[in-house]
């Protein structure tokens, strides 16, 4: 089974592009948003993920909050119409114009990352004569059983604050003028397809939390960040994740204090399955072991399976000819530019039409320059109707 493309309808639009299904975008919108309604949980969506500004303009208009990483994403945010007062903003390494961009935004709140850090927003919240809002972003030392490369919550990482040292830092923060702390923070991973890797979160939370109102601490709001996963392999029979048993395990296992907020940051399980990177083959090559489908996308269009070893599934939409194996690779100069190895597509010719699917997520937002290439268009289902 293929996705469903309006083919016909690309009739001169140059490869590779990306191409959204806002039809898929928009169920996925609702869902999320009715699971979460469901238990008054605040989704803001992390624009890492996928930055295309007509994306970020939909997803805001469905009352998502945003999560952003950077000066740029909060910029892009603030852009796109997102309420400040549903912006967060994480990083190890905000730099100061960074957040004086976003105290001057008067954004919900910093996700703090380490102690020198919240001295340098306490001055430079001084600075503009305001209060800044800060969350603590704990590093749980939850093993999320995904890629190494997108683990983050171990204590190994670089991310987030130790479990030991997070009373002594909250300590510190009450000496601070300028400084309200507004919560705890946890962000774990990515690609996270195991539910008890979220169950061990919580449970890993509400110790926290008990013991920190031991000693006199109260959050007004828990943030278990994101890294749901999506099914890479079946995109289209299983073209969303399951947020009804995410949200569920949450609702179930915080123990959550009276009038606290909960707030999530999925980003790849919004946008993941409703992009494909379309490209067109270029050359068939018959190596001596090896059929080779040369493609005009390279992992300057989707760096992920060179960067992650990440799979995607491939689909030959200009050919229902019998099934053969190819290695499926881009045209850059680098041995790691392969999409996929001993790929089974219907039998491929020069010209051909392929879909690399799931690609929403850590695509279009990550390609690159490199060879001098020219960055990928965007195309979107309603532009073919
Ligand atoms: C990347 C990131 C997310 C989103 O992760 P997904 O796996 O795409 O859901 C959420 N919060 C923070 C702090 C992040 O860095």
């Amino acid at each position: 089974m293929k996705g469903n493309f309006p083919v016909a309808k690309w009739n001169g639009v140059q490869t590779p592009f990306y191409f959204y299904d806002i039809e898929l975008l928009k169920r996925t919108l609702a869902t999320i948003k009715a699971e979460t309604d469901k238990y008054g949980f605040c989704q803001h969506y992390a624009i890492k993920a996928n930055a295309n500004p007509r994306i970020l303009k939909l997803i805001a208009s469905y009352g998502f909050g945003a999560d952003c990483v950077s000066g740029g994403e909060v910029q892009a945010a603030l852009d796109a119409g997102f309420d400040p007062h549903k912006i967060v903003f994480a990083g190890v390494g905000k730099a100061d114009w960074e957040i004086n961009l976003a105290l001057k935004g008067d954004i919900f709140c910093f996700n703090v990352e380490s102690i020198p850090e919240l001295h340098i927003i306490n001055e430079l919240a001084a600075a503009q004569n305001k209060t800044a809002r800060v969350e603590f972003r704990v590093n749980p030392n939850v093993d999320a059983h995904t890629h190494a490369k997108i683990t983050t919550g171990l204590s190994e990482n670089k991310f987030g604050i130790n479990l030991s040292q997070i009373a002594a830092v909250l300590k510190d923060a009450q000496t601070l003028s300028n400084i309200e702390v507004v919560g705890l923070h946890f962000h774990i991973g990515s690609q996270i397809t195991d539910m008890s890797a979220f169950k061990d979160l919580c449970i890993k939370a509400n110790d926290l939390q008990n013991q920190l109102e031991a000693q006199g601490f109260t959050f007004a709001n828990m943030n278990f960040g994101g890294g749901l996963g999506i099914d890479y392999h079946h995109p289209n029979h299983i073209d969303m994740p399951d947020f009804a048993s995410y949200f569920a395990v949450f609702n179930q296992l915080v123990e959550r204090r009276e009038g606290q907020a909960i707030h999530f940051e999925l980003g790849r399980a919004v946008v993941g399955q409703c992009g494909s990177l379309i490209s067109s083959v270029l050359y068939v090559k018959e190596g001596e072991v090896k059929k080779f489908a040369i493609l005009d996308a390279g992992f300057t269009e989707l760096i992920r399976p060179a960067m992650y070893d990440a799979y995607h599934r491939i689909e030959n939409l200009s050919s229902d000819l019998p099934q053969e194996t190819y290695d499926v690779v881009g045209p850059i100069c680098e041995s790691s530019d392969v999409f996929g190895k001993d790929v089974s597509l219907n039998q491929v010719k020069r010209g051909d039409l392929i879909a690399l699917r799931s690609a929403g997520a850590y695509g279009e937002v990550m390609s690159s320059t490199y060879n001098l290439r020219k960055l990928p268009a965007a195309y979107f289902s309603e532009d073919f109707e």
